[in-house]
C-alpha cells in the first residue's frame, strides 16, 4: 500500500513545476490538500493534488498538464500529511519544483497575474478586485474545485464560465520574464545557480535549473524580490529565448517541452541525449519499428525554430498544419528546414511536433490519469 502511494506522488511530482511555461494554472498545496469533500477521506492528503491535477487535464483536454503550486512553509511539518506526504513535498521544495513561503499572502494571484495563468481555488480574493482586474473582469481566470461525479470539477467565482482560462502575461510579467535573475541567499532552490554564476554555483540547489525556467520572481515595492527569502533580486542578464513545442500522437496533446536558445532538444522514440523527449510509451508497434531512438533535432536560433531530421526513416511536415496529404513535404534524413508558425513536422503518421498553441487536442479526448496507480482505497470517490 505504501509502495503504490508513492508511486502515485512519484506521477503526481511529475505534474507540478516552477517553469513560466509549462505551468498551466497556479494554485495553493495547503488549501487543495484539505478538499476533504472531494473524497470523504483524511484532514489533508496529498492525493488530491492529483485528482484536481486530473481534472485539469480533462478540462485542458490534454495530457501531462502541470501546475504551479505555493506552499506554506508550515506544510512541510504539518501533522494531517503522513510522514511519507511531508517527505515528499519537502523534496519537492528542495528541488524548487514549488514555491514555499513564510506566507503565501497573494502570491498566487500575483503568479497568475505575471504568468497569465488561471487560478484554482475556492477562495474568494474580492479585496485584490482592484489590483488584479481579471479577477472580475475574465471569467474563468478564477475557478473553483468542487467534487463532481468521477472527481472533481471547476466552478467560476464570477460569471457563467465554467473551464479555466488562461489569460496573457501581464506587462509586469513579460518585463520580469525577459531577465533571469540570482538571489544572494546560497542555496536558494528558485533563484540559484542556472545561469553560469560564481564559484559556488554547482553547489546551490537548482543549479541544473535552467535560466529559461526561473519562476517569475515577487514585486514588493516595485523591487524584484525572491518570494522564498524576501531578498531583492540581482538582475543577472537576458533569460534566453524559448519557444514552447508539444507533441501530439493520435490527435491527443501528450505532453509540453521548452526549447530554449540554450538547449536544442531531441525528440524520439527513446532519445540518449540528455532532457530528449521520449515518444515511445505513446507508440503502437509500427510506429515504433518507424520512429529511431533519436528522430528529430530541434534548436531555437534567432528565434527560429529549425528542425533537422537525424533518423533513419525521415520525416516530413505540415505546412501551416495541413493534414492533407498531398500538402505535405518529405524531409529526409540529415535534412533541416525552418519550422513555419503554423508548422508541424510529422515523425510518422498521426505522431507531431509543433508549437503549441497551434497544435490543439483534435480528437475525443482520454486523459491518462496521474492517479492511475493509485489504490482504489485512496480513491473511493462520492458517488454520483
Ligand atoms: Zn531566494
Amino acid at each position: 500500500m505504501r509502495f503504490e502511494i508513492s508511486k502515485v506522488l512519484d506521477a503526481i511530482e511529475g505534474r507540478v513545476c516552477t517553469d513560466p511555461s509549462l505551468a498551466r494554472a497556479v494554485l495553493d498545496l495547503a488549501e487543495i490538500i484539505r478538499y476533504q469533500d472531494i473524497d470523504g477521506g483524511r484532514p489533508a492528503s496529498l492525493l488530491r493534488l492529483g485528482m484536481v491535477i486530473d481534472a485539469l487535464s480533462r478540462e485542458m483536454e490534454e495530457d501531462s498538464v502541470q501546475v504551479y503550486a505555493v506552499v506554506h512553509r508550515a506544510l512541510l511539518s504539518d501533522a494531517d500529511l503522513t510522514s511519507n506526504e511531508r517527505m515528499v513535498v519537502r523534496r519537492w521544495a528542495d528541488d524548487g519544483l514549488v514555491e514555499v513561503l513564510d506566507n503565501p499572502g497573494d502570491r498566487m494571484l500575483e503568479v497568475a497575474d505575471l504568468l497569465g495563468v488561471p487560478v484554482l481555488t475556492r477562495v474568494r480574493f474580492d479585496g485584490l478586485r482592484g489590483r488584479f482586474p481579471w479577477l472580475v473582469e475574465q471569467p474563468g481566470r478564477v475557478v473553483a474545485p468542487v467534487p463532481g461525479a468521477g472527481g472533481p470539477v471547476f466552478i467560476a467565482h464570477v460569471g457563467g464560465g465554467h473551464a479555466p482560462v488562461a489569460g496573457k502575461r501581464s506587462p509586469t510579467g513579460a518585463k520580469l520574464l525577459a531577465r533571469q535573475w540570482r538571489c544572494p541567499e546560497s542555496g536558494c532552490a528558485l533563484f540559484g545557480g542556472g545561469g553560469g554564476g560564481g564559484a559556488f554555483a554547482d553547489l546551490a540547489g537548482g543549479a541544473d535549473r535552467s535560466p529559461a525556467a526561473q519562476p517569475p520572481p515577487s514585486l514588493r515595492n516595485g523591487v524584484p524580490t525572491c518570494p522564498r527569502h524576501g531578498a531583492r533580486l540581482g538582475d543577472a542578464g537576458p533569460r534566453p529565448r524559448t519557444e514552447v513545442l508539444a507533441v501530439r500522437v493520435g490527435g491527443l496533446v501528450r505532453r509540453r517541452f521548452v526549447l530554449s536558445e540554450e538547449q536544442p532538444v531531441v525528440a524520439g522514440r527513446a532519445p540518449e541525449q540528455e532532457g530528449g523527449i521520449m515518444l515511445g510509451q505513446w507508440l503502437n508497434d509500427e510506429a515504433r519499428r518507424w520512429i529511431s531512438r533519436g528522430h528529430v533535432h530541434f534548436e531555437l536560433r534567432v528565434g527560429e525554430v529549425i528542425v533537422t531530421d537525424i533518423s533513419t526513416n525521415g520525416s516530413g511536415i505540415r505546412p501551416g498544419g495541413s493534414m492533407t496529404e498531398s500538402d505535405r513535404i518529405p524531409l529526409a534524413p540529415q535534412q533541416s528546414r525552418v519550422l513555419g508558425e503554423n508548422d508541424m513536422i510529422e515523425l510518422y503518421p498521426g505522431v507531431q511536433i509543433g508549437r503549441a498553441e497551434e497544435l490543439p487536442t483534435g480528437a475525443p479526448f482520454t486523459p491518462t490519469s496521474v492517479m492511475a496507480e493509485a489504490p482504489t482505497m485512496a480513491m473511493r470517490l462520492p458517488r454520483p
